[in-house]
């Protein structure tokens, strides 16, 4: 659960100093701490990230126009795996998290792959405050279901984007189907992520999501599914099926 900030207090532990951020829940954010080195290893438990990268970079660069010379920001950008794809694609990407050991990976892999991403520590919602209006794209994928107040996290990264530009959030949808494809079949059965990554009751629907961006000023663009065949262990984007992951495409009015 989240902390309410210490003031003026020196945190004893490092958890403690990562619960210090309003809208965040110290024990998820460690549980990516805890897993952060092997963010870039595509066999890990970041193997579904890795394997859906290419299919949600596409939807981005198609809806938004391309990503050359666009100012985009990753929020929950973890390890940077869609920071740096988009980066290389030719954004000028900032990512930001609360894991400081996801970041510092981040940073390691960009030096090692030669693509530039200002990786920085801060909430959504701080860098909303420091920069309000300052990005063409924003993104937040695979992030919301892991924080306390999901609205609040949209707000700011409505209050991040342009007028004009465009936000893009991923998440898992909140039905008996989700609950036996995320949690069961993902985690006990197949073994794609480790089990208790996902938290059921933190599963957000699609008109809740729609309903906190457009509280935010945010106006629906698109919305797409991702499903999973565990045959060919392959991940598609489609129309029409949202019942368990899904991508929503916004835009705040120009
Ligand atoms: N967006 C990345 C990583 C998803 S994993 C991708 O899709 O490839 C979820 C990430 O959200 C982790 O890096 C975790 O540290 C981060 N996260 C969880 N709660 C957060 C919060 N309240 N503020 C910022 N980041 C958070």
């Amino acid at each position: 659960m989240s902390a309410t900030p210490a003031a003026g207090t020196a945190s004893p532990r490092p958890a403690q100093a990562e619960a210090a951020a309003p809208n965040a829940d110290a024990a998820e954010i460690a549980k990516f701490q805890a897993l952060a080195a092997r963010w870039w290893d595509p066999n890990s438990e970041f193997r579904p990230l890795h394997a859906i990268n290419p299919l949600r970079l596409g939807w981005i660069e198609r809806l938004a126009g391309g990503l050359a010379g666009r100012r985009a920001i990753d929020v929950g950008c973890g390890g940077g795996i869609l920071a740096e794809a988009m980066a290389r694609q030719g954004a000028s990407v900032t990512g930001i998290d609360l894991a400081d050991k996801a970041l510092k990976v981040a940073e390691l892999h960009g030096l090692e792959s030669g693509v530039n991403v200002d990786y920085r520590k801060i909430s959504a919602e701080a860098m909303a405050e420091t920069a309000p209006e300052g990005f063409d794209i924003v993104t937040c994928m695979e992030m919301l279901e892991h924080v306390p107040d999901p609205a609040s996290t949209v707000a700011a990264c409505a209050r991040m984007v342009k007028p004009g530009g465009w936000v893009f959030v991923s998440t898992l949808n909140r039905n008996p189907k989700s609950f036996l494809f995320a949690i069961i079949g993902a985690e006990y059965v197949l073994n794609l992520l480790p089990r208790g990554t996902h938290e059921f009751a933190k599963f957000i629907r699609p008109s809740e999501l729609v309903t906190a961006a457009r509280r935010a000023g945010l106006e629906q663009q698109a919305m797409i599914g991702l499903t999973y065949n565990p045959l060919t262990r392959e991940y598609r984007l489609v129309d029409g099926d949202v019942s368990v992951n899904y991508l929503v495409a916004f835009r705040r009015p120009a």
